[in-house]
Formats: structure tokens, sequence, C-alpha cells
């Protein structure tokens, strides 16, 4: 059959290609300590659950504004304004199924063939993907260890052509966990208004921080920002609603109405109820929440202490749930005649030992590994055993 060009560009990811061997290893009644996941261990909190209950006895059962539910809206508004200092409409907001949709029909709304969007490495894998699927080209700039994996603003300007449209900014990042500071934002905001661009930021890790560190939008750094910039953001991991699929994006006026345009043409809207269970995730103060992050602040002290013990070196993580360890000093050693000489290498060969991550190349890091920590500090003790008993190994 007939596969379309555009179709056919997309990388297949892959950590399926490893999820499918942990699954098969289980099945076969294999112990295996998964390090995969990228979404929180806990279910979502009961009152938002509650919530969601009710609207499906009060019938809120049906198509909804293609934007958005007005309440939803208003207090994305309002979360925007109380915790971040940005004032937008409720016409800039659109909500979707999800920040990965909201991310798609940015790019989609902003690219024409050939545009180029600036994309700092490591990065999310999804951003490339969905950048070639909307016809664009991502300029990826590699980071540097001593700049804790940021882009500084003269690694950016270097990057720009005439072809740039855009700069993708994830912070707190998946996979490093970087967090840019307020001076850091500030600075790459002089070269993104001398060139005229559009910053799409992806913020969805942004309650997700830890050391008393301070998140700080990009958007809210200048009034160019403000007026040049799309927001993305969603309940999914603050709330642990990934299931849920509700994401949202805040937009300059233009953009916010074409992406309406396409969203109604694509989606529709997203689901109802799930629209009222994150009016609960966003305007209800619960101790849930926090508990929740304060368990991922012990699970990454932990993680962080037994790879020191293992001499592993990582990023420290300010944010986000994922440690990305550096193994590059494995590689040329062998495992049961095997030799290791990349992260893909490294990460089969720890799944045959019990132990599943994601291999740093998918990422543009292929020296790394990325560990989750959004699970059980039972299976990152197990895990860690694991891993040292396979490093020793290792000849
Ligand atoms: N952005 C980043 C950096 C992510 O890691 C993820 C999910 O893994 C998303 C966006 C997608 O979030 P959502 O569940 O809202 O689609």
């Amino acid at each position: 059959m007939k596969i379309s060009r555009n179709a056919s560009l997309v990388s297949a990811s892959v950590t399926l290609e490893i999820t499918a061997r942990v699954k098969q290893l289980k099945s076969e009644g294999k112990s295996i300590i998964g390090f995969t996941a990228g979404e929180p261990d806990f279910n979502t909190p009961n009152y938002i659950i509650d919530s969601a209950k009710t609207a499906l006895d009060n019938g809120v059962t049906k198509y909804t504004p293609v934007s958005g539910l007005p309440e939803l809206k208003r207090a994305i508004c309002e979360k925007f304004k109380k915790d971040n200092g940005l004032e937008y409409s409720p016409s800039q907001i659109i909500v979707s199924d999800g920040a990965k949709s909201s991310l798609f029909h940015t790019f989609y709304a902003l690219l024409d063939q050939g545009d180029e969007v600036i994309v700092p490495a490591p990065f999310w894998f999804t951003y490339e993907e969905q950048i070639k699927l909307c016809g664009g080209v991502a300029k990826i700039v590699q980071t540097k260890k001593e700049n804790g994996y940021k882009i500084t603003a003269e690694e950016l300007e270097s990057a720009i052509t005439d072809k740039t449209v855009a700069f993708l900014i994830n912070s707190p990042s998946n996979p490093t966990g970087a967090l840019y500071t307020e001076e850091e934002l500030r600075k790459l905001a002089v070269v993104l208004e001398k060139y005229g661009l559009v910053t799409v930021s992806d913020e969805i890790y942004e309650k997700l921080i830890y050391d008393g560190e301070k998140h700080v939008s990009i958007a809210s750094v200048s009034q160019y920002m403000h007026d040049n910039t799309v927001v993305i953001n969603g309940v999914s991991k603050t709330y642990a609603m990934t299931g849920w699929r509700i994401g949202y994006l805040a937009a300059p006026i233009e953009l916010a109405s074409a992406i309406n345009r396409l969203q109604s043409q694509t989606t529709s809207n997203a689901c109802s109820f799930a629209q009222v269970a994150s009016v609960t995730a966003l305007t209800e103060v619960n101790d849930v929440v926090e508990n929740m992050r304060l368990s991922f602040d012990d699970r990454r002290k932990y993680i962080m202490k037994r790879a020191d013990e293992l001499g592993l070196s990582y990023v420290k993580p300010k944010g986000a749930f994922y440690l990305f360890i550096d193994i590059s000093p494995i590689f040329g050693k062998t495992y049961k005649g095997k030799v290791i000489n990349n992260s893909v290498e490294f990460s089969k060969q720890l799944t045959e030992y019990g132990v599943a991550v994601i291999p740093g190349s998918p990422f543009y890091a292929d020296n790394f590994i990325r560990l989750s920590y959004a699970v059980s500090l039972k299976d990152i003790e197990e895990g860690f055993n694991r891993i040292k008993n396979f490093l020793n190994e290792l000849v």
C-alpha cells in the first residue's frame, strides 16, 4: 500500500524496541525494573477524579467549544497571571488533547516548507518529528556540559539563518532536568528580539522543580517575548493526569486564531469532562499535588546518591523527573562477549540483565541514558543493585 512521504518521514521510536523487549521478557516471567516511564506513577488525585464523575453525572458529555470550555480558559488565564506574571485574554488560549497536540498545531500553524526551528539538544525527540511532519527543519544545536546543557545566547545567534522562524525551549528539560535562570532567558530574549523570531516554550514540567529553584517563563522577560512566544503547558505531569489528555497553549492572537481553525478540523475539542477535571486541578489547592512533588524530590536525591556510589556522572536535575547519566566511560567494554559502543547497545544489554532504561541517542545524546525516577524508592533501590552488578560484570 502507498504510504505518504510525510508519514514515511517520521521515525519510529527507538524506545519502542526496548519497550517491546521488556514486555516479552516479562511475559517469559523475567523480573524487570523499568526506569522508562515518562509519567508519574501516582494515580490522579481523588478530588480531581470526583469532579470528572460529577461532570459526567451532570451531562458534560457533548462537544465543547473548539478552544476549550470558557471556565477552563479563564482558569488558565488566572494560572498564567498568578504563576508566570503573564496576562492573556481567553481568546489567546487554546485547550487541546495534550501538550503534544498543542505543540503539533503550533508547528503546523507556524511553519512552511523548509522553515527552520532552532532546537537545543539534548531534547525530547517528539519536537524533531513534529517539525518534520509540518514541513520544517529542526536546526539542532548541541549544548555543552559546562553550560549545564543549556543553549547560550551566542550559540543561539550563530545557529540563526535566513530560514529561521522559531526557537524551541523546554525548561525544565526532558531529558536533562536542566532549568534556565531568568538571567539566561533574558540573554536569549535579546537575540530572539534582534532577529524577530517566534519562541515555542514547552513548560510542561514547570511545577516539578527542586532545591528551592524557580521556574521563569521566557514569555515573561520582556514585552517582545510576551508578544512573540507560544507557551505550551498541560495537566499531565503536575497532576498525574497523563491519560486525561489535556494540554493548553497561550499564543499571540493571530496565531491562536490559526491554531483554533486547525484544531476545528483535526480534533474538534479536548475531552469535555476531562476539561472540567482540569478546572479543578488548576484552581483547587491540595496537599496531594505538593506531596507528589516531594516524593519525586526524595527519589531524585536517592537516585543521585546511588549513581554517585557507582561513580556515574550525570546532569544534576533541577526539575522534571529524569536522571541523565553519562555512560561514555563504559564504551568499549564487553558484556557476555558483546562490545558496548553506544547508548542503544548499553540499554539493550542492561534490559537483558533486568533493568530497562531509555538510550540517549533519540535525544541526540548518545553518551547518555535516561532514567525516570517516577518509580518507587524500592524499585530504584533494586534497580541500582542490579546496575551495580551489571557494571561489575563488564570487562
Ligand atoms: N513536553 C515534554 C517535554 C514531555 O516530556 C511530554 C511528555 O512526555 C509532553 C510535552 C507531552 O505532554 P502531554 O501528555 O500533555 O501530551
